[in-house]
């Protein structure tokens, strides 16, 4: 007999290297799915216990999957937030 397990896919704020993102999930990804957070990020579905969330630290907010995920529910984005900062141009390696 199958034991159903109802998990909200709203929910689902998948940690990358200690940050967490947004996604559109509609379903919950099946385990080593490819999935795109609204930043841009990707990654290989899988899953832990909640409680295992903190073993390397609170995970830091993805500000920019915030900013679209309150753009696309009508909430401003503040002047301040860190996705509207200037952020560091990353090096080029191997200059010509
Ligand atoms: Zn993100």
């Amino acid at each position: 007999m199958t034991a159903l397990i109802y998990i909200d896919p709203q929910a689902i704020h998948p940690v990358i290297d200690g940050v967490w993102h947004r996604g559109r999930f509609t379903a919950i990804p099946k385990p080593g799915q490819g999935i795109r957070m609204l930043c841009g990020a990707t990654g290989t579905a899988a899953f832990e216990p909640l409680e295992r969330r903190r073993d390397d630290g609170a995970p830091k907010t993805c500000f920019d999957c915030e900013a679209i995920y309150m753009r696309e529910h009508g909430i401003p984005v503040p002047p301040n937030h860190p996705s509207l900062q200037p952020r560091p141009v990353a090096r080029r390696a191997g200059r010509h």
